[in-house]
């Protein structure tokens, strides 16, 4: 049935922190091809170096981790969800972390040789990361092949103080700079969101705007069409409105609007839209609700709205009934809706009627 509880906020703020993770995700996603090939690129110039001091270890291992990174950073721009976009950063850090490690080893100072990329992974990372977890695990991860330096007894006693200052300071900066970045995200999709949703609300009564439902009822139908599933809509005048503004004044008629609209909102599913049309005329879109279930719903709104207050007497409504034909333009079959809340005017205003 359409009628049901109100949705509780913690689940629109749900859905609105999914949407900002999904959109982050896929803003990274599109710098990601730079960042993969940097990582790979970079690996493989630490290695070329390293070739250039004596006693180089593992080099082969180290060429066979280079298409591991490559696979991983490829991963990094397909992942579909924030979980596995973090996964695969953090596959990267580790390969790479892993062949610098590898690269350290046999040098005479391995913190020193290990040192700058730590430094540079954690702070080119910072950017990347959507969640504080991610920006922990990806951290960790390098820190992780760093800290056997730290503790290895043969490095000297300025190396590892040295060390620790610069990686202590990478870890400030690179949490700082994750911070900034997250602020800054954050407030960009804030302003994105309430704009978009300027635009498609009524401001007066925060319904969907005339334009907005006009283009939510076209979609619905076609993936009605689609599924073969029901779609009503009902069409909704206030009775005597103008005779409400006329004796009492437009803030009153405004205060009526309000009220009527947040009794909707309320009262119907979250797959529903409701809409302002114009004036006192609301309309109701119900995905997968036959003409039986509109009809009972629309007179247990007809119910709730006369609650509502009028300072000249009861607030009644006059409500029209349409389902979507097969093959019928959706606008068509608003206009039957019309139609019907036009004969329920006729007949005497506060009730439901079907259209033909
Ligand atoms: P009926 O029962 O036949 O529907 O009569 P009605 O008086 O409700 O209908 P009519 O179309 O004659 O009047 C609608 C009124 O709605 C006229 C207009 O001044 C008023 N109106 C339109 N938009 C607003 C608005 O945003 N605020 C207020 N207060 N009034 C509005
Ligand atoms: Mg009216
Ligand atoms: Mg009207």
């Amino acid at each position: 049935m359409a009628l049901e509880k109100p949705v509780p906020l913690p689940a629109a703020e749900a859905s609105r922190e999914e949407a900002y993770r999904e959109q982050t995700l896929r803003r990274l996603q599109l710098t990601a091809v730079e960042m993969g090939v940097t990582a790979v690129l970079g690996t493989a110039v630490t290695l070329l170096v390293r070739l250039l001091i004596p006693n180089p270890e593992y080099v082969w291992l180290r060429v066979l981790l280079l298409p591991l990174t490559a696979l991983f950073a490829y991963l990094i721009t397909r992942a579909p969800t924030v979980r596995l976009y973090g996964a695969a950063c953090m596959g990267t850090i580790a390969t790479i972390s892993f062949s610098s490690y590898l690269g350290a080893l046999g040098t005479e100072r391995p913190l020193m040789y290990f040192l700058p990329a730590a430094i540079i992974i954690v702070l080119t990372t910072s950017f990347f990361w959507v969640t504080l977890a991610q920006w922990v695990g990806g951290t960790g991860v390098c820190y992780a092949f760093f800290l056997p330096f730290v503790f290895d007894h043969t490095a000297s006693r300025t190396d590892t103080v040295f060390s620790l200052l610069f990686a202590a300071m990478a870890l400030v900066t690179g949490f700082v700079t994750y911070m900034r970045i997250q602020d800054y995200q954050r407030r960009a999709f804030d302003q994105a969101f309430q704009l978009e949703e300027l635009s498609v609300t009524d401001t007066l009564t925060g319904a969907r705007s005339r334009a907005e439902f006009l283009k939510q009822a076209e979609t619905a139908a076609v993936k009605a069409r689609i599924t073969g599933a029901s779609l009503t809509l009902l069409y909704i005048d206030i009775d005597h409105f103008k005779r409400l503004n006329d004796g009492h004044g437009h803030a009153a008629g405004d205060a009526v609007l309000r009220g009527l609209s947040d009794v909707l909102q309320h009262a119907l599913r979250r797959s529903d839209v409701f809409g302002r049309l114009g004036g006192e005329e609301f309309c109701v879109l119900l995905p997968e609700q036959g003409e039986d279930n509109a009809l009972a719903l629309a007179e247990r709104l007809r119910t709730l709205l006369a609650a509502i207050p009028r300072p000249d007497g009861r607030l009644t409504v006059s409500i029209g009934v349409a389902s979507l034909r097969d093959g019928e333009p959706v606008m068509q079959t608003l206009h039957r809706a019309d139609l019907a809340m036009l004969k329920a005017k006729q007949a005497g205003r506060d009730q439901v009627h079907l259209a033909d």
